[in-house]
C-alpha cells in the first residue's frame, strides 16, 4: 500500500497519472486531507468511483491514534501521546504563542544520544520516524484545532539530524503551499550537534533556523552530561554552526539547561559568555531543567538564574530564559512518553 501522508503534489500526481486518472484529481484529493481533513476515501466525494476504488485498494492514509492528550491549566500548551501503526509511541506538543500556534514534533520514536537531562532517551533509540509521521503530528493539531499552525519546531523526542532524509522531506512537505504552507524561517531545528550534517543542512537551501543545544561552556562538562561530546569538540561543532550562519544568514540559537550544582555557576556563565561571543547574530535561551522522579538534577534559584543570565548578557550575546510552558503537563520531551509506560507497568503489576 502507497502511503499518502506527506506526499508532495508533484509526487501524488506522478502517481495518480501513472493509475491513468487525471493529473488535477491529486490537488482535489490534497484538499481534502490538509484543508478539510477528509481521510476517508469514500467521502472524498467530489472524486470518481472508479479513482476512490483504486485509492481504497493501492493507497492508504495513516493517522495515528492519540494516547493520551493533556492540556495545562492555562490552556496554552497541549501535548499528545501518539500511537503509531507498529504500536510505537511518540509525542508532539502545541504551544499557543502570543504570535500564533507552534508545534514541537518528534524527529525518532526514543533517541540514542543519552543526554543526561533527558526523557527520551531513556530506552535508547528505537527507529527513525518516516516523513509521513513526522507529518502527522502537525496535521493532527491542525485537525483538533482547525486553526492554521504558524510555527515548527523540530525539539521533541530523537535528534533530528539523525533522521536527516526524513526530518527534511517532512520540513520541504510543511512548507507546501498544497499542505501547510509554513515558512522555512518559522520553523527550527535542535540538535545536539552532528557535525557532517551540520554541514549537509547548511547546503540544503532551505533557512531554517538552527538551535544548537550546547548545554557546557567547556568539552569536560559536555562530556560529562552529553555523550556526544566525545565524539565532537565544541571546537568543531561552533565551526560548523559558523558555516551554517555564513550560508543562511539565519541567526543561531544556543539552547543551555541550566543543572544546579552542573554547569550554572557564575564562573561557567563568563566561559558561556566568552565561547558565544564571537558569533555575530545569536541568541542563548536558557532552560531550567525539567526535572522529576526519573531525572534527579534541580535547577538554580531564581536568583542564580538571573546572575547567570547577567553575565552571558555583559558579554554583549542577546540572552533568554525560556517559559516553562509545559512544566505542568511534562512537556519535556520525552516525559509524558515515560509516565504513561510507567502506569501502564504498574497496572500490569497490580493486575498479577
Ligand atoms: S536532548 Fe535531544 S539529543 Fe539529547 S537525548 Fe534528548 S532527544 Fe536525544
Amino acid at each position: 500500500m502507497t502511503e499518502l501522508l506527506g506526499k508532495s503534489l508533484e509526487e501524488l500526481q506522478q502517481l495518480i497519472t501513472a493509475a491513468g486518472f487525471q493529473r488535477f484529481r491529486a490537488k482535489q484529493l490534497m484538499d481534502y486531507i490538509y484543508k478539510r481533513y477528509i481521510f476517508s476515501f469514500d467521502d472524498m466525494a467530489q472524486l470518481p468511483t472508479d479513482l476512490r476504488t483504486w485509492l481504497k485498494e493501492y493507497c492508504v492514509i495513516s493517522l495515528p491514534t492519540v494516547v493520551t492528550e493533556k492540556t495545562a491549566p492555562d490552556g496554552n500548551t497541549k501535548k499528545l501521546l501518539l500511537k503509531l501503526s507498529d504500536g510505537s509511541q511518540v509525542e508532539t506538543v502545541l504551544m499557543k504563542q502570543h504570535y500564533g500556534n507552534s508545534v514541537c514534533v518528534s524527529s525518532q520514536v526514543g533517541c540514542a544520544m543519552g543526554c543526561i537531562f533527558c526523557a527520551s532517551t531513556t530506552g535508547g533509540l528505537f527507529r527513525n520516524l518516516e516523513v509521513h509521521e513526522i507529518v502527522a503530528q502537525v496535521l493532527l493539531f491542525t485537525y483538533v484545532l482547525k486553526e492554521r499552525i504558524h510555527s515548527i519546531v523540530v525539539m521533541g523526542a530523537g535528534e533530528p539530524l539523525q533522521n536527516y532524509e526524513n526530518t527534511i522531506g517532512a520540513l520541504r512537505f510543511l512548507h507546501e503551499k498544497e499542505s501547510f504552507d509554513i515558512g522555512y524561517r518559522r520553523m527550527t531545528l535542535s540538535t545536539c550537534g552532528i557535525v557532517e550534517n551540520i554541514y549537509l543542512l547548511a547546503d540544503e537551501g532551505i533557512p531554517i533556523t538552527l538551535a544548537l543545544s550546547l548545554h557546557a561552556p567547556n568539552d569536560t562538562i559536555r562530556r560529562e552530561i552529553m555523550p556526544i561530546g566525545a565524539y565532537y569538540d565544541i571546537k568543531d561543532v561552533l565551526d560548523a554552526v559558523k558555516t551554517y550562519y555564513e550560508k543562511t544568514e539565519r541567526r543561531i540559537t544556543f539552547e543551555y539547561i541550566l543543572i544546579d550544582g552542573v554547569n550554572a555557576s557564575r564562573e561557567q556563565a563568563h566561559e558561556l559568555g566568552a565561547l558565544v561571543k564571537t558569533f555575530p547574530n545569536c541568541n542563548v535561551n536558557l532552560i531550567p531543567v525539567n526535572g522529576n522522579e526519573h531525572i534527579q538534577l534541580f535547577k538554580p534559584s531564581p536568583r542564580a538564574i538571573d546572575a547567570f543570565k547577567s553575565i552571558v548578557a555583559s558579554y554583549g550575546v542577546a540572552v533568554t530564559v525560556r517559559k516553562e510552558m509545559g512544566d505542568a503537563i511534562q512537556a519535556a520531551c520525552g516525559q509524558l512518553k515515560v509516565q504513561h509506560m510507567r502506569q501502564q507497568a504498574e497496572k500490569a503489576q497490580s493486575e498479577k
